[in-house]
């Protein structure tokens, strides 16, 4: 379903983040990304969620062409196929949970019903409808952290990308963590985690764990 063709990253001065990788995923599996810090894996990620183009290679989606598309079609494609979870949330502070988890609803001006179903439906999901009016600056960072999980999968996507999730948070949110990945891969959700935080490399719900160093795939 998501196929790495022999692609490779500079970014400016020469830097190459990515060297020549070629990886596949396939629809409903849960791949754990390690490496240590610098390694390339958010690159990796970004390059999935259409963020960034290759220097060279395909990244293929569904057998459609990511790398190529215009930028305009990359937000789309985005809003449609990714739900990202950044490792700070990414939450607007002084909006109120629901406003937080709506905003990647705003372009596509559902009726009132239909959003509200979408909304509740995830809260309940991800235990945060209690909170919904509250402001984000007010709650617990477990509350923030199911609002944020709840956000990324608020439009359905079938793809869910996590950097470095639990790099900010303490064990029992960490555990907390691997309690909504298991939900989310049970939701048949292709999920790929990029984290050097060793909790995640003995689960037994992983299917794979991709190792990259020094952007090259080490084992995978
Ligand atoms: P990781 O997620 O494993 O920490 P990254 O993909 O963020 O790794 O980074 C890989 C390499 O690319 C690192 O050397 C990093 O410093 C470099 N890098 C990442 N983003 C940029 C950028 N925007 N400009 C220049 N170099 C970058």
């Amino acid at each position: 379903m998501i196929k790495l063709r022999q692609v490779s990253k500079i970014y400016e001065n020469n830097i190459i983040a990515l060297d020549d990788i070629s990886l596949e995923f396939r629809e409903g599996e849960l791949i754990i990304l390690k490496g240590v810090s610098g390694s390339g894996k958010s690159t990796i990620l970004s390059l999935i969620a259409g963020l960034l183009k290759p220097t060279s290679g395909d990244i293929l989606v569904d057998k459609k062409h990511i790398s190529k598309l215009p930028d305009h079609f990359c937000s789309q494609y985005r809003r449609d196929n990714i739900g990202f979870i950044f490792q700070k949330y990414n939450l607007i502070p002084t909006l109120s949970v629901q406003d937080n988890i709506s905003l990647p609803l705003v372009p596509l001006n559902l009726d009132e019903k239909e959003l509200h179903d979408k909304l509740e439906s995830v809260m309940n999901m991800f235990t945060i409808a209690h909170k919904k009016e509250s402001m984000v600056k007010n709650l617990s960072g477990g509350e923030q952290q199911r609002t944020a999980i709840a956000r990324a999968n608020v439009n359905n996507p079938k793809i869910i990308l996590a950097d470095e999730p639990t790099a900010n948070l303490d064990e029992k949110l960490s555990r907390e963590f691997i309690r909504i990945l298991k939900k989310l891969k049970s939701a048949n959700k292709t999920i790929i985690v990029a984290t050097h935080d060793p909790l995640f490399f003995d689960l037994d719900f992983v299917d794979r764990i991709v190792e990259i160093h020094n952007g090259k795939i080490v084992c995978s």
